[in-house]
């Protein structure tokens, strides 16, 4: 069997019974009326470099050749990236396994509840580092979690309004770039300043500092005076840090710190070349609704028991559209649920002695380098030394470099070192062999440079049980299973979502990224160290433009909302440099997705809602109004192809056209292309650039709401606006790597903090290309669409089909309208949504981009048993909601509402609901043989809300005694 035939759910004999079921003659014929014309390529897609597709073996050796042209180096660079170990049992259990990454964002809570404990975990463990009171579940990297910082602080100052952000000169060189963009961006002002060399706050207002606790160069730096003096000016204060680094350094919380960001990576995630990392972001009470990004919360369920889900942000940009608080909606969920693992295996105590032992190890450094003159550019210090060599720099790299170690060059007379968790003390002695050093006393030795005494931390951290528990291996690989048994992941079941693209993410694909050639590189290594590396990037860079028609790519942004962001920035850059800055207006339809309109506001950009018709077309009335009115200020347009409603629009190229004629740019937003590769490409039908979701289309699992990898692709104008290198400007880096020219990484400002993003997570869709290949992508597109639209025609009966396309087809998804059986009956699409998960099934896509509806996508990779057994479950779920409908069941009593049900609903004593056990829990018979029980029931997520609890509940919250009257009571009150 091919690759192909393996990645397909349905067999050739089932494509022939659905085609039939279609009343269509051959796949060619679906796919020809259901794809306009006018977005057909004219071409057959071909891949450079790769002829025919490659079997999983062939495959797996051409991507072992890549990685063995990478060299591993143990990595003493620092710059915000460090060594860590990661434990096997976190490996094989999490990122290796695809129970934890398979699944999807827990919007669906009940279903989600041991990945939302993992989270809780990750946002307690960076509370109590931090010393701050609320931490949200993951940014998508330190340099942009500290930008939102800054940008949280200018939206809540309600003292300085219109005031300047100030930076330290000493954070690290990504950083810098990176907030001073964002803020570019938004036309804020910023000023650096070198607190260091006796600066202090400027006169005018200020209305946030960004702060940092360690320097660039490892110094340790005190923030308390500096903090005061913001406070004394009304600003407020950020302070950037390291997790490991505060089990043995005073909290920002407690140094009067307002927020706190920095990277969880070091917390046994790997280098990965850059990424994927979960940063960090926590507050102070009182900030946690000005708060981006996903924060969990603790809630109750019908029982009582505490139950966890999503709070607050909840689907933010989707409500608040350009007024969110940020464009995040895919973050680092899985890193951070490793970087929570690492705490609970470690606990308080197993932290600290890493952290110490890194402490000690620098401190052995500093003796032995001091001892031969080369006394330590900074004295007090955490994991990293800076020394100075005048005119040695290079040699003592290049010593340091044949003995293995690769270390940091700040500048020709420059060098730092920084010690991570696996670093041996004989890779220390050949550091100081390098430098002609040599040991000043012996290993292990305690060396005296203590923290000073007011940069030290005197209070307790990870007091709660769970980082407690779980000190042997056998208690942690099973709290693992346990967490992850409670939760449907694509391991189970299929995840039907529009939009979001769940497909198979196969094994062979997810093999090579624990590969230590891949995962173990420092993304400022040597280039000539990354050569495989980047011959990986070329090839997708590649081969991502001929599926795309457009010229060039970047891999650098780790989400789709960074890559809209990019792309953004291109548009306006491209105006701006033709002289028409004014260009600042962008046309969104209102059923976009929600980043679009928030990405669109954090790149400086007015949006202008354009109404769409009854179809759900763009209404080019409409749009020829607003360009009408907008003409002279008119960037361009933001548009979702096929549409956020499930179809391919006949109006695209004519709507391209338009936009084109008034001198504005065509932004296509490719996260649905998985309706497209292979048959058309958005780059040769109007569009100058878009984003895809690798993440969507290109396999990268989901993880539980993170990592992504978002590529913007551009048409040849634009190419001078792919973003940048933000490490490249900073001292130290060796700029060879966003030199090459084999790269299509660009001059203009970067959207990440790692030239390649995300690239820990590239050889999965580099897998995935080069085993299908060109032919076997088309064909997945096709399949898609075929499933699509057998589901579609299934359902309609049902549930009607809300918007369909030429030939009454629609493309990859389906929009299903309960609207009507709701009004009817009472029971709403979240009911439905609950009820599936009875019948062991992941709802589809809930209320977007219409309220009301459900919004179902079931890919290529489900065959027709598993599209029949939806059919059969939604079927079930209209005949229950048709009795309520008919007055034979109230629906407060019926068992839609009081879904899910858990076993101990069931098994308790007294039943007197109008429906039996067996109709909650085997609606189906199939389910007596193969059932999901959900562990809790309906999660009341308001009261969470109202009562916000964002840190791990007590474990005597779980007792069931202590529940058995609240319980009762709440029972009681239902009845
Ligand atoms: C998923 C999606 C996005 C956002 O992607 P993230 O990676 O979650 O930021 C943007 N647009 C559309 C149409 C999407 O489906």
């Amino acid at each position: 069997m091919t690759f192909l035939d393996r990645h397909l759910g349905p067999r050739p004999d089932e494509i022939e019974t659905m085609l039939a079921d279609l009343g269509r003659d051959s796949l060619d014929a679906l796919i020809d009326a259901a794809v306009p014309g006018s977005v057909r390529r004219a071409d057959e897609l071909t891949l450079p470099g790769l002829e025919e597709p490659l079997d999983e073996t062939a495959a797996l050796a051409r991507i072992r050749e890549l990685a063995a042209k990478n060299t591993v180096r143990a990595q003493m660079i620092g710059q915000g990236y460090h060594e860590t170990v990661t434990p096997a049992v976190l490996r094989r259990n999490i990122l290796e396994n695809p129970a934890w990454y398979t699944s999807y964002t827990p919007y669906q809570a009940e279903i989600s509840q041991g990945r939302l404990e993992a989270l809780l975990n990750f946002q307690n463990a960076m509370m109590d580092l931090t010393g701050l009171d609320i931490a949200n579940a993951s940014m998508l990297d330190e340099a942009t979690s500290a930008a939102e910082a800054v940008l949280l602080m200018h939206r809540a100052n309600r003292k300085v309004k219109r005031g300047v952000a100030v930076l330290d000169a000493r954070l690290l060189p990504q950083t810098l770039q990176i907030t001073r963009g964002r803020l570019d961006a938004l036309g804020l002002e910023h000023r650096t300043v070198d607190f260091a060399a006796g600066q202090s706050l400027p006169e005018e207002p200020v209305f946030g500092v960004l702060l940092t606790q360690i320097g660039s160069e490892g110094q340790l730096i005190d923030v308390a005076p500096l903090i005061a003096a913001a406070k004394e000016a009304g600003a407020m204060a950020t302070v950037a840090c390291d997790p490991l680094a505060l089990t043995l350094l005073a909290s920002p919380g407690s140094l009067g710190a307002d927020a706190a960001v920095g990277s969880s990576q070091r917390f046994g995630v790997p280098l990965f070349f850059g990424g994927p990392h979960a940063a960090f972001l926590a507050v102070r009470k009182g900030l946690e609704r000005s708060l981006p990004g996903r924060l969990v919360g603790v809630s109750t369920d019908s029982s009582g028991r505490p139950a966890y889900r999503l709070a607050l942000q909840t689907r933010e940009q989707h409500i608040r559209r350009e007024k969110a608080t940020s464009n995040i909606c895919t973050a680092q969920a899985l890193l951070a649920i490793v970087a929570g693992a690492y705490a609970v295996y470690h606990g308080p105590q197993g932290l600290r002695r890493i952290a110490e032992d890194v402490h000690v190890k620098a401190a052995y450094l500093a003796a032995g380098l001091g001892a031969a003159g080369l006394e330590p550019v900074h004295a007090d210090f955490f994991d990293t030394v800076t020394v100075r060599v005048p005119g040695r720099a290079d040699a003592v790299l290049a010593a340091a470099e044949r003995a293995g170690i690769n270390l940091r060059r700040i500048d020709a007379d420059t060098l730092g070192i920084s010690v991570g968790e696996p670093h041996t003390w004989a890779q220390l002695d050949d550091v100081l062999a390098a430098f002609d050093a040599a040991p000043d006393g012996q290993p292990g030795a305690g060396f005296g440079r203590e923290i000073p005494a007011p940069l030290a931390r005197r209070d307790e951290y990870l007091t709660h049980p769970v980082f407690h528990r779980h000190r042997s291996e056998t208690a942690m690989m099973r709290y693992l299973r346990e967490l992850s048994d409670k939760d449907l992941a694509l391991d189970r079941t299929m995840i039907p979502l529009g939009s979001c693209t769940m497909k198979l993410n196969a094994a062979a694909e997810m093999e090579p990224i624990s590969w230590p050639e891949f995962a173990g590189i420092h993304p400022l290594a040597p280039a000539e160290q990354t050569a495989g590396w980047l011959e990986l990037i070329e090839d997708l860079e590649r081969w991502l433009s001929a599926i795309t028609g457009y010229a060039g790519v970047s891999l650098q942004p780790n989400a789709g909302s960074q890559g809209e962001y990019a792309g953004l920035l291109a548009i306006r850059g491209y105006h701006r440099d033709r002289g028409e800055e004014g260009r600042d207006v962008v046309l969104i339809p209102a059923s976009a997705h929600g980043t679009n309109a928030a990405s669109a506001a954090l790149a400086g950009l007015r949006v202008v809602a354009v109404a769409t018709a009854e179809d759900g077309s763009i209404l080019l009335d409409d749009l020829d109004a607003k360009i009408g009115k907008h003409r002279e200020e008119l960037a361009g347009i933001m548009i979702t192809y096929p549409s956020t409603h499930g179809v391919f629009e006949e109006d695209v190229a004519e709507v391209c056209a338009r936009v084109h004629a008034a001198g504005g740019q065509v932004y296509l937003d490719g996260a649905n292309l998985n309706a497209l590769v292979g048959l058309g490409a958005p780059g040769a039908f109007g569009g100058d650039v878009s984003h895809l979701n690798l993440h969507k289309t290109f396999c990268i699992p989901h993880g539980g709401g993170g990592p992504g990898v978002g590529p913007l692709a551009v048409a040849e104008q634009l190419l001078p606006y792919l973003p940048g290198d933000a490490a490249a400007a900073g001292a130290g880096h060796d700029a060879a790597a966003s030199d090459s020219s084999r790269t299509a990484a660009g001059r203009a400002q970067a959207v990440s903090q790692a030239l390649f993003g995300s690239a820990g997570v590239l050889p999965i869709s580099w897998m995935y290309i080069a085993m299908m290949g060109a032919q076997g992508l088309r064909e997945a597109t096709r399949t898609a669409i075929l499933n699509a639209n057998w589901l579609a025609r299934k359902l309609d009966p049902l549930f009607p089909v809300l918007y369909t396309g030429s030939g009454g087809l629609v493309a990859h998804e389906c929009i299903l309208d309960l609207r009507p059986l709701t009004e009817a009956s009472g029971i709403t699409a979240e009911d439905v949504c609950k009820r599936l998960m009875d019948y062991g099934f992941h709802a589809p896509t809930l209320a977007f981009p219409v309220p009301g509806t459900l919004m179902v996508e079931p890919t290529e990779s489900e065959d027709l048993a598993e599209l029949t057994r939806f059919v059969d479950a939604m079927s079930a779920i209209h005949a229950e909601m048709t009795a309520v409908a008919e007055g034979r069941v109230p629906a407060a009593e019926s068992a839609l509402r009081r879904a899910p049900h858990t076993a101990e609903a069931l098994l308790g004593a007294d039943w007197d609901r109008p429906y039996t056990r067996e109709q909650a829990a085997y609606p189906l018979p199939a389910l007596r043989t193969g059932k999901y029980w959900p562990p809790v029931g309906r999660i009341d997520g308001t009261a969470g809300d109202r009562n916000l609890v964002c840190e791990c509940p007590p474990i005597s919250a779980f007792d069931i005694d202590a529940h058995d009257d609240a319980a009762q009571s709440a029972a009681a009150q239902e009845d």
